[in-house]
Order: structure tokens, then sequence, then C-alpha cells
């Protein structure tokens, strides 16, 4: 997945002069036997590297993989019910011949042990070009809603914090986090995860708890509601209030939207992974220099649509992008924003938030910005069907961030 790309980047954010930058290929959102995941960490890392991923991070519910851990062969096998081929037949071929593998009687039940990170890591990582970032997703919940936050490159577990709200437990849980990246120097980039999830937060909870910089515009679990029902917005569409809320009427900068696979299944299965990343223009594959890309907003988010260059000019207001060929797919642009004079809860579905202002056909694409809108962003969307769809009808797509607000 990576290409040099030697360019004038015309943001002023960014160095005014020619700078070598790559394209990395992530999925930030992963699970595995550590928690609920069905196979065992090496075997989805090495699923991850043999299908052109730059980058992963394998993020279990509330637990780092840092400790010794024992898995009943009894629990790994209730977690592959119904599926094509045994994890742990697959983990015994794969490493055959070597002593790899530890397992043990536990009163009479075998069990397994899982590998630290520390301890497979070197099996795969390979300077420049693959990483492995650590990460958790912290699970925390208020009542019935899931309030789930992924915490990549993070040191040391946090436990979920819980509060006397949703806006609470978000905000309370981000503080953690900040505090660790904090306290450690490391920094730590943290995502809210599948907001449709159980109806647990809504574009409002986003919009207000400002601590929050990132969320899942594109998750690859089938159960997360991505496109809301008659009365809730989608994923995308809460993207769209959300940002209108924070640039409009708190001042504040609007969320970057990332894309993830949340895979659990690997032997078949409704939630497998190959679903959801992010492509980060960074100088190096490394978590800060990753990170510090995703914090400027220099990344998209993608279930299957390349961009080759995106290049916003801030004087002439027009962002420009290549999509790269697909065989003979088609691809659609969507220029989608908010007008400055939109109806705020003029109906409840407040008029004119995240409404398609341009549509562009082809490859080689710009669009004007106009003057009189909040932020602007693009959804491109393909002829083709998603290699791995996680709901009827998927299309390829992918999701470039928010411009145009500052
Ligand atoms: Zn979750
Ligand atoms: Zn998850």
């Amino acid at each position: 997945m990576k290409r040099l790309i030697l360019s004038v980047l015309l943001l002023p954010l960014f160095l005014s002069t020619a700078s070598a930058q790559n394209w990395y290929r992530g999925n930030t959102h992963t699970h595995s036997l550590w928690s609920d995941g069905n196979d065992f960490p090496e075997m989805i890392t090495e699923w991850y590297l043999q299908n052109d991923y730059d980058f992963m991070a394998l993020s279990d519910h509330n637990i780092l993989a840092d400790s010794e851990k024992w898995v009943a062969l009894d629990y790994i096998l209730n977690r592959q019910k119904g599926e094509e081929t045994p994890a742990m037949e697959k983990y015994l071929a794969r490493y055959a011949g070597t002593d790899w593998i530890e397992t043990h009687d536990n009163k009479g039940k075998k069990e397994v042990r899982l590998k630290k990170l520390e301890e497979y890591r070197s099996l795969f990582e390979k300077r420049g070009e693959f990483l492995i970032i650590e990460a958790e997703e912290i699970s925390a919940g208020f009542e019935k809603m899931a309030i789930h936050i992924n915490a990549l490159n993070i040191q040391e577990v946090i436990q979920p914090l819980k509060g006397k709200s949703v806006r609470e437990v978000m905000s309370l849980n981000l503080q953690a986090i900040a505090k660790q990246e904090k306290t450690t120097g490391e920094p730590i980039l943290a995502h809210l995860n599948h907001p449709n999830f159980r109806w647990s937060i809504t574009a409002e909870d986003l919009a207000h708890v400002i601590e929050e910089k990132f969320f899942e515009v594109y998750n690859g679990h089938p159960g997360i509601n991505h496109h809301g029902d008659k009365t809730r917005p989608g994923d995308e569409k809460i993207w769209d209030i959300a940002n209108t809320i924070r640039i409009a009427e708190l001042k504040q900068p609007p969320l970057y939207g990332v894309a993830t696979d949340d895979s659990h299944n690997y032997h078949g299965g409704p939630n497998t992974p190959g679903r959801g990343w992010v492509m980060v223009r960074a100088k190096r594959l490394d978590p800060k220099s990753l990170i510090a890309a995703m914090r400027k907003g220099d990344f998209y988010a993608s279930s299957g649509v390349y961009l080759d260059e995106i290049s916003w000019n801030k004087k002439t207001r027009e962002i420009t992008f290549e999509i790269q060929a697909d065989g003979d797919s088609n691809f659609t642009s969507e220029l989608i924003g908010t007008r400055k004079n939109y109806q705020a809860n003029a109906d409840k579905g407040q008029t004119g938030v995240g409404e398609v202002l341009a549509t562009k056909k082809g490859h080689s694409i710009t669009f004007p910005i106009p003057e009189d809108l909040l932020y602007a962003r693009i959804t491109i969307t393909s002829s083709k069907g998603a290699t791995n769809p996680s709901f009827d009808g998927q299309k390829k797509q992918a999701w470039t961030q928010p411009i145009g607000w500052r």
C-alpha cells in the first residue's frame, strides 16, 4: 500500500516545500482470544500482514496482552460455534514442528497460553513495513448503553470508569487516556466506537464531549446500526450533526472519522476482518508519526476506495483528489456540508445539516468549497460492491476529513 509521494502540499498546516510522505494502511480495531475474538493474536496479526496492511492494533476489551493468560480449550471451541475450521487446529498446523504453542492441564481441563504482545511482536514487525500498535477497547457503559473507546498506543491498561451520564462516562474515560499520555509522554489516539451500537451515543453526545476528537464513521461489525433507523440517524449523518453543533454552536473543531474492522470472527461467521481501515499520510511508520498525522486530519477512512492524492488549497478554496482505478469501477464523489445559515432544530431533523452540495463522476476531482459553509467533507462511492460487505448492498467507499472550517 505504500507509495512514496513527492508533492507540494498546499495545506498551510504542512511544510510548504516538497516533502516525502507515505500512505500507510491500518486497522485500529480488532479482537482476539485475549477477550471475545475467536483466534490467537499471532494468527490474526499474520492475516493483516498478508493482506496488505502496514499497521494494525489488537484492541481487546479492557485488557492488554501483557500478563500471564491461559484460556481453556473449551472456551476456544465455544467461541467458534458454527464456523468453518477450528482455531486450535489451524494454530497447531501453523506452528507444527516448533515449541511455540504452550498447553497444560488444569484440573483435568486443557488450557492454552496466550502469547504476550512482547513475545510475538518480533515475528511480524519489520521497521518501515509492518507495525503493531498496542491498544485497548476501553469498554465502559451507562445503564444499557455501550460506551466503547479505542486507545491506540496505550502503555498501561485503563479500567473503564463509571459516571452519571453517557457524556460523563465518555468524558471521564477520555480524561484518563489524556492523563496517561501526559504521564508517559507517549501519544495515545482515542476513537469513540460504533455510536449506534445499542443506540448508545447520540450525535449531540458526540458533539458536546469535546475531548473526543475521533469517531468510527464506519465499523465492520454487522450489528452496529450503521444506517440508523426511521427515527435515528446513521453514522454519516451523526458525523454531520455533531460537526455542525461543534463548529456553529460550540466554536470547536469537528470530529475526524475512522473506518475499522472491529473483527471478532476469523473462521467464517458474521464479523470477519478486512472491511474498514484508515489510510494515513505520514513521514514514518511509527505510532508517533501516525498519530501526529491523524491529529492533523491527514488521513481518510476507507472500505475499499483508495485515493492517490488529496490537497486542499485554502487560498483558492479548492479540494482536489485522485481516485485510484479499480477495474471498470465508476466513482461518484459527493461534496457534503452544512451552510452557515442552516436551521438548527427546524424540524428536529436540523434542516440543511450535512447536505449533498455537489456530485461529480470520474477519477480526477476538484470541488470548489463555497464560502458560506461551516465545513465540507467528501464521500466517494464506487459502483463496485464491497469485497467483504457488512450489510446488504454495501459499495466500496472512502470518507475524507472535514475541511474549510478553520
Ligand atoms: Zn465495541
Ligand atoms: Zn470492538
